[in-house]
């Protein structure tokens, strides 16, 4: 027994020396976040690592989405959907409008594609997991981001050099694969996609100070066929994934 699904995808291969996913604002709003250890085999022997999933690399992309509009001219939604402050102050710059007032008569493609809270995202965005493993040749299961991951001690200082608080900060460094799901954009879209990712130059936190630097290695837009099979085995079955993929040109 088997089923296959296809669907459309934009497979993205970037770079960084040195990436705090934090949002930088609030301690505690870590977007490198702790997944259940990963197998691997290394000369047939069994090993589990720590891994890891990069979180917010929807909202990298749709900022670098929205500096591509505005580039070319187009008013798109912004990110908030208020006018103005508590204090009056006006919130959306030249070339936005408030987020879904384009919606439904004159819907900008920022809205078409990334939607709001009245409409679903047409796009999905992810990437693998993170696994920091030192043999230089394994095997793994499930497809993986082999990445240096380590963890920063920092300690805050009070004016008179006491320590008021300890901290320890994730970081990440090496090559990455993330995909954006494009199945449900037209060409004009998907290009749009393609053209708002050269906009994206950082990740994370501490930008600043030289962190979160982000260069693309490699960006392919592929038709994918997700095959699951049913292998009948003397236990009962097992289920097989496959994927077969074909690269394409919009
Ligand atoms: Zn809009």
């Amino acid at each position: 027994m088997e089923i296959s699904k296809r669907y459309r995808r934009i497979k993205v291969v970037a770079y960084t020396t040195i990436a705090k996913p934090s949002n930088g604002t609030v301690q505690k709003a870590k977007v490198l976040l702790k997944l259940s250890p990963i197998t691997y085999k290394n000369n047939g022997k069994e090993h589990k690592v720590e891994a890891y999933y990069i979180k917010g690399l929807k909202g990298v992309l749709r900022h670098a989405a929205m500096e591509c509009a505005r580039t070319k001219g187009l008013e798109v939604c912004h990110t908030s959907d208020k006018t103005t402050d508590k204090s009056g102050n006006e919130l959306i710059p030249d070339g936005f409008h408030p987020l879904c007032s384009c919606y439904p008569d004159n819907e900008c493609i920022i809205h078409r594609i990334f939607g709001s809270i009245h409409v679903p995202s047409k796009i999905k965005v992810w990437s693998l997991p993170v696994a920091n493993i030192k043999h230089a040749e394994f095997e793994s299961e499930h497809p993986l981001n082999n990445m240096h991951v380590a963890t920063e001690n920092r300690i805050a200082l009070s004016y008179d050099g006491r320590a008021i608080q300890d901290f320890r900060e994730g970081y990440l460094s090496g090559e990455f694969t993330f995909f954006v799901d494009v199945t449900k954009l037209d060409e004009e879209e998907i290009r749009f996609i393609l053209e708002s990712l050269l906009y994206i130059d950082t990740l994370g936190g501490g930008v600043s100070a030289g962190y979160g630097v982000v260069r693309l290695k490699e960006i392919v837009v592929e038709d994918v066929e997700d095959i699951r099979k049913l292998v009948k085995t003397e236990d009962g079955y097992k289920v097989v994934y496959e994927e077969n993929v074909r690269v394409i040109n919009v």
